[in-house]
């Protein structure tokens, strides 16, 4: 393998001074703060928001290098994973020129990003039962291209892929493999993060949105070498986390513990779910799951899908997506949740078939 970070860049990104936030310039905690144009007063409910957070979110990543086995410098926090994918898109990706690879059914922002930046989209899609194809992904890569994003476990399929197969493309691509994480969670597999230090082109994001249950705050995280760790830093808008999400993923943090008794209790009404689901005549496969969501075939299902909405039971319909033909994705809800889905498509066998 031969990868040259400085040679995978956009030519003028190393150029480029960021911007220097009051709090870069002086770093203590305490002291008389009259730099940033802040309201010294503090807000109008009387909560202490009127001074900028860290740029940097040490506190958190300090944490979070201890839990992960990871050097604080090799982390980054986006507003939501997606603020990564999009600075990926805008570090690496020369619009109009360079592509990226994608291999679907996958998660859909990649592709949205992508498209936002003007970037070209390759696609190799996954084999029948989801996994990898290395050779023709391997085979795809032109001059041009910058990254592949490879999502594992796998939305919205569910399964991981086969480890040793991420590893060949980690080694004969010359440019950056994202490996996505949202869900590893969930799965019994160890993190790619373990790998960081036999890869430098290997970047892993996850993120607070699943088994953490802080979708609404608005944060992820990418790991990978301090070098492509600095270049997201300096292209990242100063502030992107804010002093609330900071405190309260500061505050999930000390609990990290507990994160096994949740991702314990998924599991019970995942094996739940796909025990009753499978009793249903429509229902045709349910794709094995490392997540947190079942891909179930069935026959009509946008029937199903429709049916459901109007129960106010909402699911995802993959039904048109390249080898999800006929699949609906199903979140995993509480047990009243789950029990109020099962009732309703009860309902729909008996009346609908
Ligand atoms: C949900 C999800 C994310 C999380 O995105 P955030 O912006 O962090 O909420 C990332 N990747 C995949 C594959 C997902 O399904």
């Amino acid at each position: 393998m031969d990868f040259d970070l400085k040679k995978l860049l956009r030519p003028h990104i190393l150029g480029i001074k960021p911007y220097s936030s009051a709090r870069d310039e002086y770093s203590g905690k305490i002291g008389v703060f009259l730099d940033a144009n802040e309201n010294p007063y503090g807000a109008l409910t009387g909560e202490s928001f009127n001074r900028y957070p860290d740029p940097y979110q040490a506190d958190i990543k300090e944490r979070l290098a201890d839990i992960k086995g990871v050097k604080p410098s090799q982390i980054f926090l986006g507003n939501g994973s997606d603020e990564a994918i999009d600075l990926l898109m805008r570090a690496f990706c020369t619009p109009g020129k360079d592509n990226i690879i994608l291999l679907p059914p996958t998660y859909g922002m990649y592709e949205v990003s992508a498209s936002i930046n003007d970037v070209e989209i390759k696609k190799v899609p996954l084999t029948e039962d989801f996994q990898l194809k290395p050779d023709e992904i391997l085979n795809a890569v032109d001059a041009n291209s910058k990254v592949i994003f490879i999502c594992s476990p796998n939305n919205p399929s569910g399964n991981k892929m086969d480890r040793n197969q991420i590893r060949q493309i980690l080694s004969e691509f010359n440019g950056l493999v994202v490996v996505d994480e949202a869900y590893i969670d969930f799965s019994d597999e160890p993190s790619f993060t373990t790998e960081l230090d036999k890869f430098p082109n290997l970047l892993v994001m996850q993120t607070f949105s699943k088994a953490w249950g802080l979708a609404n705050l608005r944060i992820g995280m990418a790991y990978a070498s301090e070098e492509i760790i600095r270049i997201l830093n300096l292209i990242k808008p100063p502030y992107n986390i804010s002093g609330l999400t900071q405190q309260k993923v500061l505050d999930s943090l000390q609990k990290a513990e507990k994160i096994h008794d949740l991702v314990h209790q998924v599991f019970e009404e995942k094996v739940f779910l796909e025990n009753k689901l499978s009793q249903f005549v429509f229902v045709k496969k349910i794709y094995p799951s490392h997540a947190n969501f079942l891909l179930v075939k069935m026959k009509k299902a946008r029937d199903v899908y429709e049916f459901l909405i109007n129960q106010m039971i909402i699911l995802r319909d993959r039904s048109k997506v390249e080898l999800c033909e006929d699949c609906l994705r199903i979140s995993l809800g509480t047990r009243v949740e789950n029990n109020a889905l099962l009732e309703a498509l009860n309902t729909y066998q008996s009346n609908r078939l």
